[in-house]
């Protein structure tokens, strides 16, 4: 059997990770058996569902690969066909009309509080006799339609959790379509899954209490119930369901933090589901064939946003300078740095230098400020052990002179630079480290960075004297 699976996000916000990882799961079940992976946008709260909000979901599914097959439903377009099914329901006497108010209905739910009964809805409406009903209707008194829960069990066969089943004397008469003939979930739900031929219905778990409630629906339909999953929730380190107050929660944050795509799609395969062995690093590719339902662990997933960070500077490194460029330029622009500038082979040498020292494409692109900027101010602690000592302004000066009698091409050879820097300080008996540390601060500002003599092939001769010239003055100012 083909199988048809679905993603149904509420567009009331971004896409949230946890609504990322289910359709993900949800497209590589379906790419991986030849079925389909549809979209619906469930918009059916018109006070909570934004148009915003729908491009961004579907901004977010694009970035991460997920392509849906054919055009994108919307629920809300939907509506006469949700009401034409709750009247069928009606007319079938497997839903009725109830006509009590929400005073009553409040009232009652009061009462119930106080004497500790349960507060479900007492029925009061399920036995109206055609009469009753006709003699309200005809006064048009609004109401609701409630679907008549039978007596008997719902049963299914979780794929994830195992078998499950719920006595129907705990479920409420529940509501199908509100008294201003809006439908609600529960029914909008079925019939849309049913019409689009959904098949296998992936979903998290806080929609377990409503798979009863739609088998009900799809048994008194007389419709196939489909296959259900339920996925375990994403919680943050402190074992609360991730959110907002963790940091990142959204594939947009993720995203423009400098994440990989491919990593946190990697990523969010390994949240909750294990590929049997060691291995972390899977292409898309690979995920699709070897992704199945039966390794989706069964306890929620605790979200590590180090782990995410250590496969995303994989990723980085796995790629070239070249490659890396397109994606580096969003970050790159937003510093204000010109496109001509990313051409130059020292740049493209500096990103390979400095990927391996980066974790996202947004450190990568710090990191590469010192290709384009002076530095503005030095480390702190450098300054005290490298700018503070007594010789530190010899040191310097002779520095410029030194790298100021070099041609332009000696800044093209790397061992050259290296060889002459080292000279350099045997001649005036220091170690080699004595000049690095402070030529290293003047040029970046920094006591980290990547290799000295490949650092001063990046910066390049003009740069280099006028770094070392910076640092001089600010160290006259010290003294
Ligand atoms: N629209 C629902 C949500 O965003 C999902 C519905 C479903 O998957 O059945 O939680």
């Amino acid at each position: 059997m083909s199988l048809t699976l679905r993603f149904a996000p509420s567009p009331t916000g971004y896409l949230h990770v946890g609504g990322a990882r289910t359709a993900i799961f949800n497209w590589l079940i379906a790419r991986q058996s030849g079925g389909k992976f549809l979209l619906r946008i469930e918009d059916t709260d018109k006070l909570r569902s934004t148009e915003e909000s729908t491009q961004k979901i579907l901004s977010s599914l694009k970035w991460l690969g997920l392509d849906w097959d054919g055009e994108v439903f919307f629920q809300s377009a939907n509506q006469h066909r949700h009401l034409e099914v709750a009247n069928l329901l009606l007319e079938n006497g497997k839903a009725y009309r109830c006509f009590c108010t929400k005073e009553e209905l409040e009232e009652k739910r009061r009462r119930a509080e106080e004497l500790k009964l349960n507060q479900r809805y007492d029925g009061t409406c399920r036995n109206l006799t055609q009469q009753q009903i006709r003699e309200k209707t005809n006064r048009g008194l609004p109401f609701a339609v409630r679907f008549k829960v039978p007596k008997g069990e719902v049963f299914f066969n979780d794929l994830i959790h195992g078998p499950m089943h719920v006595n129907n004397d705990t479920l409420d008469d529940f509501i199908i379509v509100r008294s201003d003939k809006t439908p609600v979930y529960q029914l909008a739900v079925v019939v849309d899954d049913h019409d689009m031929g959904v098949n296998l219905v992936l979903r998290g778990d806080d929609h377990i209490s409503n798979t009863n409630k739609q088998i009900l629906l799809y048994e008194a339909l007389n419709w196939d119930v489909p296959g259900f999953g339920h996925l375990p929730l994403i919680l943050g380190t402190d074992k609360q369901r991730l959110s907002k107050r963790h940091g990142a929660a959204s594939v947009e944050e993720f995203r423009s933090m400098g994440i990989f795509s491919e990593a946190l799609f990697n990523y969010l395969c390994l949240l909750g589901w294990s590929p049997g062995d060691d291995r972390e690093l899977f292409t898309r590719d690979e995920l699709i064939k070897r992704f199945s339902i039966d390794r989706i662990n069964k306890t929620p997933a605790v979200f590590d946003p180090q782990k995410l960070l250590w496969m995303n500077a994989k990723y980085l490194a796995a790629k070239t300078a070249d490659q890396l460029i397109p994606y580096l330029k969003p970050y790159l622009r937003e510093k204000g740095y010109s496109a001509e500038e990313l051409n130059d082979p020292r740049f493209l040498f500096l990103i390979e230098l400095q990927k391996i020292r980066s974790k996202t494409l947004r450190e990568l692109a710090d990191n590469l400020q010192l290709f384009f900027s002076d530095p503005v101010e030095y480390e702190e602690k450098g300054v005290k052990k490298y700018f503070r000592k007594e010789n530190s302004l010899t040191l310097l000066n002779e520095l410029h002179e030194f790298f100021n009698e070099q041609s332009n091409g000696f800044f093209e050879d790397i061992s050259a630079i290296e060889t002459a820097i080292r000279e350099f300080a045997e001649k005036r008996d220091l170690s080699a480290a004595k000049v690095i540390h402070p030529l290293r601060l003047a040029l970046t500002g920094k006591t980290a960075s990547p290799g000295i003599f490949e650092l001063v092939y990046v910066v390049g001769k003009k740069k280099v004297l006028t770094r070392i010239q910076n640092a001089i003055n600010y160290l006259k100012k010290l003294n």
